[in-house]
């Protein structure tokens, strides 16, 4: 479904990310997890057409991807940045329809604001709040809910687990999974290697800009050097 082959990415002279590729298959979790600077919001930011890879390719679904956000997200792909960045002073409905900006079927569009509040119930009751009174974990969820609200076939995730207590990165990692079981593909950059393996059908792992490793989720979990570096076992 996505096939990034051999791609490099600079800021000016920092090499950002080596070389690497990577493939997501329809309807998986796959994972890219790594640590503090590894490169995985550069990769996010690529993928999304924020930023140009100087060399190497990307497809979707056969034909090279877009480079420009909106022909992205108009490809079906959608980026969850880092730290949510939700609007602070519109409300949650608002968000959420800031989500659909580039759908016209206002029918549809108000199905998955329903639908949207059946999968984050929480949201209900906040609808007319300001995002920007919200907790963190709360702001996650409108912001995946934001995401959702462009119906994407592959949801870019970057570190949704970022700045969450313990028991809130719990829901965050299970609505993941919701979301995958009603057919959409998630594309996820976790820190928490731990918590994103346990869900992916496939991951990555980025170490200062390159692919170091990769399979699947469970196999990387039972990896000694995975373990050692990433999990904290010893
Ligand atoms: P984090 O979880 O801390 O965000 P990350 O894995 O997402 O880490 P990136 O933000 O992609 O990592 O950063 C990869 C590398 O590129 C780092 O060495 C970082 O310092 C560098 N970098 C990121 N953004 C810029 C920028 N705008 N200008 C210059 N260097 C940058």
């Amino acid at each position: 479904m996505l096939k990034v082959e051999n791609i490099n990415v600079f800021y000016d002279q920092i090499h950002a990310l080596r070389d690497v590729s990577l493939q997501v298959e329809p309807g998986q979790i796959v994972s890219m997890v790594g640590a503090n600077g590894a490169g995985k919001s550069t990769l996010m930011m690529t993928l999304a057409g924020v930023l140009k890879a100087r060399s190497g390719s990307i497809f979707y679904n056969g034909k090279p991807l877009p480079t420009e956000p909106h022909l992205v997200l108009a490809e079906g792909i959608c980026l969850v940045p880092e730290r949510r960045r939700l609007y602070a002073n519109l409300t949650v409905k608002e968000n959420l329809l800031m989500g659909a900006y580039l759908r016209k079927d206002k029918k549809g569009i108000q199905e998955d604001m329903e639908k949207m509040l059946d999968l984050f119930p929480i949201m209900r009751q906040r609808i007319n709040q300001y995002a920007g009174t919200l907790s963190g974990g709360e702001q996650q969820m409108v912001a995946i809910a934001r995401g959702l609200m462009s119906r994407p076939k592959i949801l870019l995730l970057d570190e949704p687990s970022l700045g969450l207590a313990p028991l809130i990165i719990e829901q965050v990692f299970k609505t993941i999974l919701d979301v995958k079981a009603q057919g959409t593909t998630i594309f996820l950059a976790e820190q928490n290697a731990f918590k994103s393996l346990e869900i992916s059908d496939y991951a990555y792992v980025l170490e200062t800009g390159r692919v170091i490793l990769s399979g699947p989720g469970k196999e990387l979990l039972d990896n000694p050097m995975v373990q050692q570096a990433y999990l904290g076992v010893r």
